[in-house]
């Protein structure tokens, strides 16, 4: 599959704190101008790059002599606020060396949750990249709150690679890739080349460690590899501190660790169900709609429903789950929660009757359907 990358045309890279700054919290100018380089470099092929960079929170610490990130929202948002522009103004003065403009684009979970908003989010991206300009990407710590956030740029990365339709992903880190144990401990640890499925062990195994200025973990890169793979996009995760790092990845050298998608590329729609919803609620169903919608490629039916938590309108995405209560699906409802209580367990043919009329036969309609792997 590596061999594959060279012909790729649209490329999203993510880059950590740990990878912008060094250990005492100052900008690592030199990492900075070689990812800049690279990156200039392949705008140079005319391959569109989008660059999603973390460090804000960290540079505006470091910027106030802080010897840590403060645990309080509000002086985490203040701090992002400073040095999202003391970070943005290094990037333009990089780029600029190598004749290359770029645009800042900072997001919050509700730009991405709602479907206009969401087409309105990809116009822009196309829009910039139309223009030849490379889109800095960060989340827009200085006005989210915790409930509405999209945690780390870990899983950003992932979403913004869903949004634009990228062709990779790559996300730099200051580890070597996934290895089968914690190479910190086990020094025999073995890293894994290629990985062709997430298991639970492997969840399991990951922790969330961040050094004191960063963020996100293996745990959190997992999760946005899970939906990497579903979407049908190639995610590599390797060493920032590896030379041309980014050139040889694309050059198909073994470096870091590839996640490999599945064959099919997922359709828009459905991508933006699984990447980028907020789930408004959950519906329980029985063994029988189980496996129709594992295995039959059927909608979801109120027939096969048996419990709905959460008060939900029509349109909007809830967690599908299993007969055995795991999550097998996300899908967006044609009836809100009160109605679906209201016609649980029966048949399509009596939905009318219950609510005085049927714009559906399907609850969720497979085309609204995101069944997980
Ligand atoms: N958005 C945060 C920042 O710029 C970083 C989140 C992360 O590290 O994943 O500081």
């Amino acid at each position: 599959m590596r061999d594959g990358f060279k012909a790729y045309k649209r490329i999203v890279v993510k880059v950590g704190t740990s990878t912008l700054t060094h250990a005492n919290g100052q900008l690592n100018l030199g990492r900075m101008e070689h990812i800049v380089r690279e990156l200039a470099d392949l705008h140079n092929q005319d391959i569109e790059v989008l660059l999603v960079s973390s460090g804000a929170i960290g540079t505006g610490a470091n910027r106030m002599g802080m010897k840590k990130v403060p645990r309080t929202m509000p002086e985490k948002q203040a701090l992002a606020a400073i040095g999202q522009g003391a970070l943005m103004h290094m990037y333009e003065k990089i780029f600029a060396e190598y004749g290359k403009t770029v645009a800042q684009v900072l997001l919050t979970r509700e730009d991405l949750d709602e479907r206009m908003r969401y087409l309105n989010a990809t116009n822009t991206f196309l829009a910039i990249l139309n223009l030849q300009v490379i889109p800095i990407i960060n989340e827009n710590d200085t006005v989210v709150v915790e409930e509405i956030k999209f945690g780390d740029n870990d899983m950003l990365s992932t979403m913004i690679a869903g949004l634009v339709d990228a062709d990779l992903l790559i996300i730099l880190s200051d580890v070597d890739g996934l290895y089968d144990r914690d190479p910190r401990i086990h020094k025999d640890a073995c890293l894994q080349s290629e990985v062709f499925e997430i298991t639970g062990d492997m969840e399991e195994n990951s922790n969330s460690r961040g050094i004191a200025f960063s963020s996100g973990g293996m745990l959190t890169k997992l999760k946005g590899a899970r939906i990497c793979m579903a979407a049908g996009i190639p995610l590599v995760i390797a060493n920032s501190s590896e030379t041309n790092v980014i050139r040889r990845i694309i050059a198909g050298e073994k470096l870091g660790t590839l996640f490999v998608p599945k064959e099919e590329k997922m359709q828009a729609r459905k991508k933006w169900i699984a990447f980028c919803t907020v789930l408004q609620g959950k519906v329980k169903v029985d063994s029988g709609a189980t496996n129709a919608l594992l295995n039959k490629g059927k909608s979801l039916l109120a027939s096969g429903i048996v419990e709905i938590e959460g008060d939900f309108e029509r349109g909007t995405v809830v967690a599908v789950l299993g007969s055995d209560g795991r999550e097998i699906a996300r899908g967006m409802v044609n009836y809100n929660a009160e109605e679906i209580r209201r016609i649980a367990g029966r048949k399509s043919a009596d939905i009318e009757k219950i609510l005085g009329e049927k714009d559906y036969d399907e609850v969720i309609h497979r085309n609204n359907l995101w069944v997980k792997c």
